[in-house]
């Protein structure tokens, strides 16, 4: 095995740097801890942004993942496999939904929204040909393809990638009245994450989702809801939208879907939506693939015993609680999020969201700065109370120890 100094000046000489990662090298990892190249733990309170809600080395998906190795990987989708059918079935009931559309990566689900969306438009809506509007917000993360960053308000992820696809508008999170003035006749969908992660785990004011549902409605426009980040147990329930009561015409899935073992993405809608797509018209070499539809059935069984929801809704609730603390002596500004996710704003005073994370890091915590001066906690659902409970602690210590 290198040593961490091998490993990051060979990471260092020969990758691209498009991340700033931690010096972190890790070698093993199981539940809600890492262990680097030298041995040394780290309790993850990032969950490869939300990817493992269910822990690393989560036993029950690296046997299905072993066994589902041994038989059969790859068909491509130009044959049928047997694990095929069995995960769109699972996946559409689970989302109270009928028709499922695999992919891989997050970023691929939500061009492949996106897609359906625009086809929707001109072969039911009857948008007169390229017209398609879609309504998304300022802030946003989708991923970073050329379309997706085409409606970014990011210009770090932006900058130098134009030209850019038209058809977006971006209008402020949150704000029903200019989602309003936006949607017009040629619009065929609203994408919204339904608490806007990378943005620093805002949630929007009470009402905006159910008001998003019903002007989409009124207005024959397409709700699309990203809960690549906010879904699959990490808010408490299975979907952030169910907070408000919410519906979407589409839900778009990714990350822990795979377990944080393969990655696997899906667009799930109505057969009417996603029946738009005719044979050739779109797909992906490996989306739905055996390994993956095998490991996102787990991942679905799992999700359907309600455990790892009622563990992010009560184990998030300590967490709030610990970090509203933090709020009240001063040494964060703000405190956001929902179940087992909180965007913490650290006090200018306390240093960057970047300082705190390198400090955090030397106590053997693992967290991960997003928009300079905000921390994101995410652990993985499966944490025990007195993990998360010292892993605050040394929150505590980093940001109170001056
Ligand atoms: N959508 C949301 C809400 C995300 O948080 C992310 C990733 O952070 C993506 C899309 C993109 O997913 P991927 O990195 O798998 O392409």
């Amino acid at each position: 095995m290198p040593s961490s100094t091998s490993a990051l000046a060979a990471a260092e000489a020969h990758s691209a740097h498009n991340y700033h990662p931690l010096p972190v090298v890790v070698a093993s990892a199981d539940g809600a801890w890492m262990t680097d190249v030298e041995g040394r733990r780290f309790l993850d309170l990032l969950a490869g942004y939300s990817a493992l809600n269910f822990g690393h080395s989560n036993r029950r998906l690296v046997e299905a993942a072993k066994a589902q190795l041994e038989r059969v990987t790859l068909t491509s989708r130009a044959f049928h496999h047997d694990r095929f059918g069995e995960f769109c079935a699972q996946l559409a009931e689970l989302c109270g939904m009928e028709t499922v559309l695999p992919m891989n990566t997050g970023a691929e689900a939500v061009e492949t929204a996106v897609k359906t969306a625009r086809k929707w438009g001109y072969r039911v809506k009857r948008v007169p040909d390229n017209m398609a509007k879609i309504v998304v917000a300022a802030n946003n993360f989708h991923g970073r393809t050329t379309t997706l960053i085409s409606f970014s308000t990011d210009p770090v992820a932006r900058a130098d990638h134009g030209p850019y696809t038209p058809g977006f508008e971006i209008v402020p999170y949150g704000d029903l009245t200019a989602m309003g003035a936006a949607v017009t006749e040629n619009t065929v969908a609203v994408l919204l994450e339904p608490i806007q992660g990378e943005a620093g785990v805002l949630v929007p004011p009470a009402g905006y989702l159910p008001g998003v549902r019903a002007l989409t409605r009124e207005r024959n426009v397409l709700f699309v809801a990203d809960e690549i980040q906010s879904g699959l147990g990490r808010t408490g329930r299975t979907f952030a939208c169910e907070h408000e009561g919410v519906v979407p015409d589409m839900y778009v899935l990714g990350k822990a879907l795979g377990g944080g073992v393969v990655p696997v993405s899906a667009v799930v809608s109505s057969a009417e939506v996603l029946g738009v797509h005719r044979p050739g018209e779109h797909g992906s070499t490996f989306g739905g693939n055996p390994l993956a539809c095998a490991v996102a059935l787990e991942v679905i069984a799992m999700l359907r015993t309600g455990e790892f929801q009622r563990r992010a809704t009560e184990l998030g609730e300590r967490l709030h609680h610990e970090l509203g603390r933090l709020a009240a002596a001063g040494a964060v500004t703000a405190v956001r999020g929902r179940g087992l996710w909180a965007g913490v704003d650290i006090a200018p005073d306390r240093g960057t969201g970047r300082e705190v994370s390198e400090k955090l890091m030397d106590r053997g915590v693992l967290v991960k700065e997003t928009q300079g001066a905000t921390i994101r906690i995410a652990p993985p659902l499966v944490i025990s109370e007195e993990d998360l409970d010292w892993g605050v602690a040394q929150l505590r210590a980093v940001l109170t120890d001056r």
